[in-house]
This record gives structure tokens, sequence and C-alpha cells, in this order.
């Protein structure tokens, strides 16, 4: 039962130092069973600060005659690591502690499963966060919208007037220049909400180019100095998700823009196609990803920045997997960062 339990009795002669162990505690330090063992070489198994605490907690029992229980991590001569809950009891004659005895017992798996539950209530909080800025955008858009709409007529019958009157040549530009810029606006907020109020996805077919020119229009509207190069093969047809294709182009258009802090962000787009797939390419000439974010860049909650939620590229994978793609993420040899995905061809 106690080798099911994973668990061992122990005990320790406080005269002496001597200690004696059951089975179970040398198979959890992986010590041959039955071997003389000594304190010191217990102790030389515990983790820095569980020993730590467990030495206090240990000179206080004596000094107290009362027992504690502490989990503490061990890592084995055979270089297994594990978290161990510890008992101890005491045992004193004429007030003075003589012995102290107890259990250890393997909780690795219990504390393994606590952590993932950890994690999955962190994921859900940061994906709850997300999902109510979401509908938040989605609200903005559509208060947003109505006064956008206002403007834009008032300016259109601005125009009419400029025209049948005298205005100063001047004045007509202004009118014009912001008739067009709240078209603009508009378009943007019409965008922002289809993507938001998008439910389950829906695979169409359609041509990469328009898409993409919405994502940059959408990132680049309020980046004057941005270039962005297009190398778009012609006519490749794919099926997928309109909105989810946008909403990636998106974020790997917005890290590239805000990795290009210092200068004007430079970015090229290009497609090429496989017999099968078509690779879309978004590279930047900023300073890079991080060399040592490379391998977990598109894990969840990694991030450099400081308002980030590190969800941006964990997402843009979970939609390029779910269209039976890749996604990866290089550096590119003189500078700047280059995510590469692929997503199916409606051909193939
Ligand atoms: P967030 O943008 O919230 O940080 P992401 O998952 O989108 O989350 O990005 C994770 C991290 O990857 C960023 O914080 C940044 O350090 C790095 N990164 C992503 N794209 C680029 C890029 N084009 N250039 C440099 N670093 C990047």
């Amino acid at each position: 039962m106690s080798a099911l339990a994973k668990i061992g009795v122990w005990e320790c002669d406080l005269a002496t130092s001597e200690l004696t162990w059951t089975d179970g505690v040398y198979d959890l330090f992986d010590i041959p069973r039955g071997t003389p063992v000594s304190r010191e070489q217990t102790l030389a198994c515990y983790e820095a600060t569980s020993r730590r605490e467990m030495e206090q907690l240990r000179s206080r029992a004596i000094e107290t005659g009362i027992g504690f229980v502490l989990d503490i991590l061990i890592h084995t001569t055979l270089g297994n690591s594990r978290w161990i809950r510890l008992t101890v009891d005491v045992e004193q004659e004429d007030g003075k502690s003589v012995h102290i005895f107890g259990t250890k017992q393997d909780i690795s798996a219990e504390r393994a499963a606590r952590e993932k539950v950890q994690s999955l209530q962190t994921e859900l909080i940061h994906v709850s966060r997300v999902s109510a800025m979401s509908a938040m955008s989605s609200t903005l858009a559509h208060e947003v919208n109505q006064p956008l709409t206002a403007i834009s007529n008032y300016m259109a019958a601005a125009r009419r007037i400029a025209t049948k009157t005298m205005v100063p040549p001047d004045l007509a530009q202004c009118i014009e220049g912001a008739q067009e810029a709240s078209g603009r606006a508009g378009a943007i907020i019409r965008r922002v909400r289809e993507m938001s109020a998008h439910g389950r996805p829906q695979k169409t077919e359609f041509e990469l180019e328009q898409v993409v020119k919405d994502a940059s229009d959408l990132v680049l509207a309020d980046r004057p100095g941005t270039t962005v190069t297009y190398r778009l093969a012609p006519e490749a047809l794919i099926k997928a998700d309109r909105i989810q294709i946008q909403h990636l182009l998106i974020n790997l258009l917005q890290n590239a823009v805000e990795a290009a802090v210092e200068k004007p962000c430079q970015i090229e787009i290009s497609t090429s196609q496989t017999e099968t797939h078509l690779e879309i390419c978004v590279s930047d000439a900023g300073p890079g990803i991080p060399i040592e974010l490379l391998p977990s860049v598109f894990d969840t909650f990694v991030t450099t920045k400081a308002h980030g939620l590190g969800v941006g590229l964990s997402i843009c994978r979970t939609i390029v997997e779910a269209h039976g793609g890749r996604i990866n993420a290089v550096n590119l040899p003189q500078h700047g960062a280059s995510l590469r995905f692929t997503l199916p061809l409606a051909a193939g």
C-alpha cells in the first residue's frame, strides 16, 4: 500500500542523527533500499529554499515538540526532481525531544495537476479579457460609426455648397480632404465591426490580395511613415475563413509596426505558390525577434511589451493550424523578422 501511495516512513534519533527509513523513502530518493544513509546525504538532495524552510521548521519542532507538514522539492542523485510532502512528529521524554519521525510522500503528480489548473485559469482570465476587449471594440465601433456617418454627410453637403459658391480654393481642398478622411475612417470602422461580429469560422474561396490590403489599411491608417511592398502571386485562390485570415495578418502587421520603434517602418508582404499551398511571408526591417524568444514566440503569454498580452502570435498559430497550414518565425540575415505561414489553395 505504501508503495502504491508512494509513501515512506522515516525516523531520526536526535542524539545520534541516525536515520531509519522504510523502502518507500529510499525509492523517493533513488537510493538502493537498505543502504546506510546520513542526514547530510539526504539534505544534499533538497532544493535550497526547501532546505531552508525545512531546517527552520525542524528546529522549531524540536524546540516546541510540535510537528509540521511541508512540501519540499528534491533532486535525486539519478537526476529526478520530485515534490515530496513531509510530515514531522516529535517524540519527547521528560519534556525533551528525543526522536522525530513521520512520512514522506511523492506528490509530484498532484502538484503538476495543480499547476496545470492554475495555468489554465490564468489563460482563461486572459482569454476573457481579450474577448471583453473584442466586445468593447465592437460597441465602440458601433458608437463611432454614427457620428462618422454624420460627419461624412455634412462634408458632402459642404462640398456641394463649395462648388456652387465662390470659396477660396484652399478651403475647397480642405473640405475635400476632410471628406476623404472621414470616408477612410468609416471603412476602418466597418471592418472592425465585421471582425468583432464574426462568429463561427466560414471557409470560402477568395484571392488573398484584397484581404492583405484591407489588413494593411487598418493597421497602417495612423502610420504615415510606413512603407509596405507587396509581392503577391497573381490570382492565387485560397480556401479559408476570410475574417480569421484578416485577423492573422493584422496581428503580424501590428507586431511589425510595433517592433520598428526608432526608424520608419518598412514591411514586405510576399506570397509564393506550391502545388497545394500558398506561402505568405510578412517581413520587416525592425530589430528582429529577441533570439531567446524564438523557440517559444508562438506560446501563449510570451511578450516583451510592457502592455502586451502575448496572445497575438499564439492566436495566429491557432488560425493557421485550424486551416491545415504551418507558421514559423525567423530573423532575417541583415535585420528584421520574417513570419511565414501556409494556407491551402482552393484547387489543392
Ligand atoms: P504581444 O504583441 O502582445 O507581445 P505576440 O504574441 O503578438 O504578443 O508577440 C510576442 C512577442 O514576440 C512580442 O512581444 C515581441 O517581443 C515578439 N515579436 C513578435 N513579432 C515581432 C516582430 N515582427 N519583430 C520583433 N519582435 C516580434
